[in-house]
């Protein structure tokens, strides 16, 4: 979204994104840094949860044809997915984007931003005028010690470690 943005404006824009993928968070299947789970629908409507440019239509709707959906007023995390990609094909953000490539330092170096990013072990410099950062805040874990934890005989896990209620059965 914030690439499409900036080319709308005249930028050139280069995303750094460490995953193969777009999607983010989303990603349940190939993200590293993913809190979602298995089962997980959103907790917005496809009507709020969409971007006004580009509807999350459900797939019974005429107009449809940008992706893969199914009916329901709350979708699953894969057609939140599905729909992200829609949206960067249709956008043309996907040229912009270094997949598999993570940012490793940000610095501020006279009038521009040096970004240091290393992708399949290669470390690489660039110079920018101006940096957006968008790296999601849902990967680090806050665990907390509880008081007991060490005498309660069950499991203790961190939401962000829950994935499936089969994990949970027995
Ligand atoms: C379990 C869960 C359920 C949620 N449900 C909803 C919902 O129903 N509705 C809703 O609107 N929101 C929901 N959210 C909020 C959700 O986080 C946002 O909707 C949205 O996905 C956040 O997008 P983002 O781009 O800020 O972050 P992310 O989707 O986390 O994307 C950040 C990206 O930055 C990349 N990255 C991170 N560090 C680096 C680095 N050093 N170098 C290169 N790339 C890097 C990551 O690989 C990732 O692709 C939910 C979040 C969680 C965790």
């Amino acid at each position: 979204m914030t690439i499409a943005e900036l080319k709308k404006h005249g930028h050139t824009a280069t995303c750094f994104e460490s995953e193969s993928m777009i999607g983010g968070t989303w990603n349940f299947e190939t993200s590293s840094r993913t809190s979602v789970y298995k089962n997980l629908r959103t907790n917005l409507p496809r009507e709020l949860m969409a971007f006004t440019q580009f509807k999350m239509r459900p797939a019974d709707d005429p107009e449809n044809g940008s992706f893969t959906g199914d009916t329901r007023r709350f979708p699953s995390h894969a057609e939140i997915t599905g729909w992200l990609k829609a949206y960067a094909e249709e956008a043309k953000v996907n040229e912009n984007i270094r997949f598999s490539t993570e940012v490793t330092n940000c610095v501020k170096d006279g009038d521009q931003w040096a970004i240091t990013s290393v992708s399949d072990g290669k470390e690489s410099l660039d110079k920018f005028d101006a940096v957006c950062i968008a790296n999601g805040h849902y990967e680090a874990m806050v665990k907390p010690t509880l008081k007991g934890e060490e005498v309660f005989p069950g499991k203790v896990a961190h939401s962000h470690d829950y994935k499936c209620p089969e994990d949970y059965k027995d």
